[in-house]
């Protein structure tokens, strides 16, 4: 069979379609050379929010008026109405957890090694939790053997995959995510590793540490902030103070002189005022950030912020993204 992968969404999914991908492969199904030429399709979606569910149903809709032979299957973070909704349009949909433990990009030496599954943190506007469920740890001795054979395998690139790795926890010795790190770092090999995603409010000082004394650990640092102003990060539930961000960005630089960090930001969270924006733009240009993913807030329903007015128009979220994108040199 043909198949053809779309993805929308975060890093996390691009990573699952791969994995996807390869147990495709491995069952002896070929890629399409175009979209149209699929006997499959698998969409694979990350319904933080509702923007990209409506995507997808034009796109549903599309495939099935051109290409009405071919089979549709969702797969991703999907809240159970959309699911229903999506079964009454004949779509089979495929459970993301069943890729998320033994499967592996297969195709590069890169590969990609979920470590956790789901999310314990309830921001307000995702539905991660509600889609992949609470965390669930792998045992870390299960991890190890698996980096040490694709070590073997001739790997070079290792990224444990995670929503928040910083709160990894063996189930089984009670491992935590910076020892896990140094397990990994101490096994032999040339071999370079990074993770995703970590959230601020985990970010330990014993982390900090590991990977400031670990060679093999990559020093490029995702943290997602998400904004600059405490009312707004109250209202998101994030957890920590743009004061506490500071400090942990302080920290981070001070113990590691070439971390390189990253971030996420969203802008015209519902109730973001001029002022609170430009908290946003004043944290941005003191932190000097390496790269910047934003995003317009959209509402998704059956998350903590639906509750709340989506009141800044999408013209003004369009020109807060703008601004914050120029800020990138
Ligand atoms: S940390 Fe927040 S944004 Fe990230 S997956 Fe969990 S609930 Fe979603």
């Amino acid at each position: 069979m043909r198949y053809h992968i779309v993805t929308y969404g975060c890093q996390m999914n691009k990573n699952d379609s791969e994995r996807i991908a390869a147990k495709l492969e491995q069952a002896k199904n070929k890629p399409a050379q175009k979209e149209s030429l699929a006997d499959l399709i698998i969409i694979n979606i990350c319904s933080v929010r509702q923007s990209a569910i409506n995507r997808v149903h034009s796109k549903v809709n599309k495939i099935q008026k051109q290409q009405p032979k071919t089979k549709i299957v969702l797969t991703g973070c999907i809240l159970e109405k959309d699911k229903k909704r999506f079964k009454e349009l004949n779509i089979a949909i495929w459970p993301i957890i069943d890729f998320k433990i033994k499967a592996k990009c297969q195709s590069i030496r890169h590969a990609f090694i979920p470590i956790m599954t789901g999310c314990n943190n309830f921001c307000a506007y995702c539905a991660v939790p509600y889609t992949r469920g609470r965390e669930k740890s792998r045992p870390a001795q299960e991890i190890i053997k698996e980096i040490k054979s694709l070590i073997k395998q001739g790997y070079e690139e290792i990224t444990l995959l995670g929503q928040n790795v910083n709160s990894y926890l063996s189930p089984k010795d009670k491992t935590n995510f910076p020892n896990l790190l140094k397990m990994i770092n101490q096994l032999e090999g040339k071999f370079k590793i990074n993770f995703l995603t970590s959230h601020p409010k985990d970010m330990s000082d014993q982390l900090i540490k590991v990977i400031s004394q670990s060679k093999k650990v990559s020093k490029q640092i995702h943290l997602p902030v998400q904004s600059g102003d405490n009312q707004i990060l109250k209202k998101m539930n994030r957890g920590y103070t743009i004061t506490k961000y500071r400090n942990l960005i302080k920290k981070t630089r001070q113990a590691i002189p070439q971390a390189e960090i990253s971030t996420d930001i969203i802008v015209g969270f519902p109730g973001e005022t001029q002022k609170q924006f430009q908290n946003t733009v004043k944290l941005v240009k003191q932190i000097k950030f390496k790269q910047i993913y934003t995003s317009a807030y959209s509402s998704r329903p059956g998350t903590a912020a639906t509750k709340l007015k989506d009141d800044v128009h999408s013209s003004e979220k369009k020109k807060r993204k703008r601004i914050i994108l120029n800020m990138i040199k």
